[in-house]
C-alpha cells in the first residue's frame, strides 16, 4: 500500500542515485544494491578522513567492479587543499585517472584549475563544499569547465528550478542523510571543540551532534532541564534529510543525480537506504505522473535513521 499520490509531469529523465563508497566493502553493497554510481575518497585530498578509504589498488580494482555492472565512479578531492598538498595533487589525479574513474569531486579552485589544465577532458563536479546556491555561481563554475554542480543543501525547490532553467551543467542534490547545522559544512565547531579536528580537512569529530545542556553563568555545574527526546537534547544538530517523498518534484525540476550522504554510515545503513531509493526512482520512472511512497521504504529508512 502506497500513502500518498500526487500529480507531476509525465516527462522524467530517470535520475542517477549516487551513493557512499566508504571503502571497498562499502562500494560493493552500494552497487550490489542498486546504486547508479558511488563516489569515493582516496587516501589524499578527500574530506573524510575517518572514512576506510581507498588505496590505489582498492580504488582500481573498485572500479572495475563497479563498471562492470554498469556503474560509474567518482573520486573526492575536496579538501580546502593548502599549499603543502597541491605538490602531490598531479600524481594523485594521474593515479585516479590510471583507475579509470569517472570523474572527480572538487572544492578548491586551484585544484579544479590544475586538474583541468591537466586533464581536459576529466569530469569534474563542483563539491557541496563550494556553497553553490545561486545560478550566477552556477554559470561561472560551468564557464570553468565544471561538468556538474553539486548544489547547496540549503536551497529551495524554486531555487533548484532557477538554476536549471539557467545553467546546462549537470546538477546534483543531497536527496538523504546528515546534514551539517553550519552552511553546507563550512563549520569550524569541531575544529575548536575536538582539539582541532578540521572538518575542512576531512577530520570532522560530528560535534554538533554531541549532547548539550543549558547551564546558566551563576550556577555552574546544575544543568537546566532541555529536552528534544527521549535520548536528550542536541541542540546544534539538524534533523536528518530524507527526500524519498520528494523525488518526483526534484526529478521533476531538472536534478540529474539523487545523492545519498554518509561515507562513515554502516553497510547495513547503506544498503538499506540505497535499496528504499533505488526501488523509489524505479517506482517514478515507471509511473511518472503517479508518484506514490511506499511506507515499507519509509519503515526501512526509519531504523536505520539516527536523527529522524
Ligand atoms: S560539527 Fe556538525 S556542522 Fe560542523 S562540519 Fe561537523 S557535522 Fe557539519
Amino acid at each position: 500500500m502506497r500513502s500518498e499520490k500526487r500529480e507531476v509531469r509525465s516527462e522524467i529523465k530517470k535520475p542517477e542515485l549516487l551513493a557512499p563508497a566508504g571503502d571497498p566493502e562499502k562500494l560493493k553493497v552500494a552497487v550490489i544494491y542498486g546504486a547508479d554510481a558511488v563516489y569515493l575518497g582516496g587516501r589524499h585530498f578527500s574530506l573524510r578522513a575517518g572514512a576506510g578509504n581507498f588505496s590505489e589498488k582498492d580504488m582500481a580494482e573498485g572500479i572495475v567492479f563497479a563498471h562492470e555492472r554498469g556503474a560509474r565512479v567518482y573520486v573526492a578531492l575536496n579538501i580546502f587543499a593548502r599549499n603543502d598538498d597541491i605538490g602531490s595533487l598531479p600524481e594523485f589525479v594521474e593515479s585516479v585517472v590510471r583507475s579509470g574513474a569517472d570523474g572527480v569531486i572538487a572544492t578548491d579552485p586551484g585544484v579544479i584549475s590544475m586538474v583541468l589544465s591537466l586533464y581536459p577532458n576529466l569530469k569534474v563536479h563542483l563539491s557541496t563544499q563550494a556553497n553553490t546556491t545561486n545560478w550566477t555561481a552556477a554559470r561561472f563554475w560551468q564557464e570553468q569547465g565544471v561538468s556538474r554542480i553539486v548544489l547547496a543543501r540549503e536551497l529551495s525547490l524554486p531555487e533548484i528550478k532557477t538554476i536549471r532553467m539557467r545553467v546546462k551543467a549537470e546538477l546534483e542534490v543531497f536527496v538523504h542523510g546528515a546534514m551539517c547545522i553550519s552552511y553546507s559544512g563550512r563549520c569550524l565547531l569541531s575544529n575548536y571543540l575536538a582539539f582541532g579536528r578540521d572538518a575542512n580537512r576531512g577530520d570532522c569529530a560530528q560535534s554538533c551532534r554531541w549532547r548539550y545542556a543549558l547551564v546558566e553563568e551563576k550556577r555552574p555545574g546544575q544543568y537546566l532541564p532541555l529536552e528534544e527526546d527521549e535520548r536528550g537534547a542536541y541542540i546544534l544538530s539538524s534533523r536528518d534529510l530524507c527526500l524519498i517523498g520528494q523525488i518526483d518534484a526534484l526529478a521533476g525540476a531538472g536534478v540529474d543525480s539523487f545523492k545519498i550522504e554518509g561515507r562513515m554510515k554502516s553497510v547495513h545503513y547503506l544498503a538499506t537506504v540505497v535499496r528504499a531509493y533505488r526501488e523509489a526512482i524505479n517506482f517514478l520512472y515507471a509511473n511518472p505522473d503517479g508518484y506514490m511512497v511506499d511506507p515499507a521504504w519509509l519503515a526501512e529508512i526509519g531504523k536505520v535513521s539516527n536523527r529522524k
